[in-house]
């Protein structure tokens, strides 16, 4: 059912990123999915006419990740690993203008569920070791290919078990290049890629309140759980959440005043604005978030329920994890039940680091005179997984995007779709970043 490569290994990402989208690997969420083994299949057996081999591990059916490794130049220098999930969310086919499983190349775009979040980022991994291995070139250090599964859903049977189950899959590995980062947004005419340097934690609180059950024609106005709990969600909800700097969103900020020629201390969110569609990625990292995101209460029309809960969803800054829950927790008063029902941490690494200047490098040789930035990713991907293991993780899936085009609309978005261009764009650079770091 899959479509293993024939004939001569290909070296262009965008054929690969289409035969991947091809393979439907929706992930549904809580336990459900199409599972990842059909796509593992394909990729192995990719790697496989290349000479590398892959070891594969599965928790649960089909939820196959997969790791392999390149041997570099030089075995002293500790590994550099390029990880990419290979599950998807679902696409309703209905409201798209193509088929979303189709993986089709119109208007010099690739179309398809995955797209972007991250097939797109498979391909270009897989064509930039092909090319890089077909001409007898191999990479400065050991490199691990990561594939991984469950991303999508909550990492279970991907890069959270894999971490604390399979350690030793990772070992050697020093720093690790994912999503979502190194795409490229115009401030001023001038292409500036943005590399993930940190990403919000995240806490989904269970908010609980208790009350009195009653017939819903008795007056019942001061010890209703709904009315109680509505209260806290609102207070939560309309918290305004002051502007907090990091590390990177201060550098990041300070990068972006100079190239619009504006005073470093200008308002946070008028600079972050200046990168246009991606400010929905960008103004999100510069302060929390919570927004409630379920309500679960009652059982019938003329009975007050005697409790009522609520998620909230919370994305809080690196090392403010304890300080946000309490706020939280005050906002929510005292008659509140707060409890978490899920917790990833916050992580942030240092921009100033040689594996930076090589992507600096790699993109000013495709590129001359582009600027790279730090910024923090608001969502979660699976770096705070492999932080567990001391591994420094980036987002640098370098896309060179056109000016206007609504990048953050294209993840889990109708429509998904990259510029061709962009793939090879990418695939050229990580073909040249892994060759000199
Ligand atoms: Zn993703």
């Amino acid at each position: 059912m899959c479509p293993a490569p024939t004939g001569t290994v290909t070296t262009d990402p965008v054929a690969l990123a289409a035969e991947l989208i091809r393979i439907d690997t929706t992930n549904f969420g809580g336990g459900r999915s199409n599972g990842e083994r059909a796509a593992a299949d394909y990729v192995e057996a990719f790697l496989g006419r290349l000479g590398v081999e892959c070891t594969r591990y599965e928790v649960a059916d089909g939820r196959t990740n997969l790791i392999a490794r390149v041997l570099g130049q030089d075995p002293e220098l500790p590994a550099l690993m390029l990880n990419a999930h290979l599950d998807v969310v679902p696409a309703d086919p209905q409201e798209w203008s193509v088929d979303p499983f189709a993986g089709l190349v119109r208007d010099g775009f690739l179309w398809g569920r995955g797209a972007v979040d991250m097939k797109g980022m498979v391909g270009m991994i897989l064509a930039a070791v092909a090319s890089l291995l077909s001409s007898g070139q191999r990479p400065r250090r050991d490199l691990v290919l990561a594939f991984l599964a469950d991303e999508e859903d909550n990492s279970h049977v991907g890069a959270r078990w894999m971490v604390s189950e399979h350690p030793e899959a990772f070992e050697g590995v020093a720093e690790t290049i994912g999503e979502v980062g190194g795409f490229s947004v115009d401030i001023e005419g001038r292409p500036v890629f943005l590399v993930q340097t940190g990403e919000k934690g995240i806490l989904w609180l269970r908010l609980r309140a208790h009350g009195r059950g009653s017939h819903g024609s008795q007056i019942n106005r001061d010890e209703s759980a709904l009315l109680d709990l509505a209260q806290a969600v609102l207070r939560i909800g309309h918290e305004p959440w002051e502007v907090s700097l990091t590390e990177t969103t201060s550098a990041m900020l300070s990068g972006l005043a100079g190239l619009l020629g504006l005073p470093e201390d200008s308002d946070p969110d008028t600079l972050a604005r200046a990168t246009g569609a991606c400010s929905t990625f960008v103004t999100p990292g510069l302060r929390t978030v919570a927004n409630p995101t379920l309500f679960h209460a009652g059982i019938k029309e003329n009975t007050v329920p005697s409790t009522a809960e609520a998620l909230v969803d919370v994305r809080f800054l690196p090392g403010q994890r304890d300080e946000v829950l309490s706020r939280i927790k005050e906002l929510a008063g005292p008659g509140i039940e707060v409890e978490i029902a899920d917790e990833v941490e916050a992580v942030e690494t240092s921009f100033d680091t040689a594996l930076v200047e090589t992507m600096r490098a790699s993109v000013e040789r495709a590129l001359p005179g582009a600027t790279l930035l730090p910024y923090l990713v608001p969502a979660g991907t699976d770096n705070p997984m492999f932080a567990r293991l001391g591994i420094r993780g980036f987002g640098f899936s370098p896309l060179l995007l056109p000016p206007g085009f609504d990048f953050p609309a294209m993840f889990h978005g109708v429509d998904e779709r990259v510029p061709v261009d962009a793939l090879r764009f990418g695939a050229g650079v990580l073909h040249d970043l892994v060759l000199h770091h």
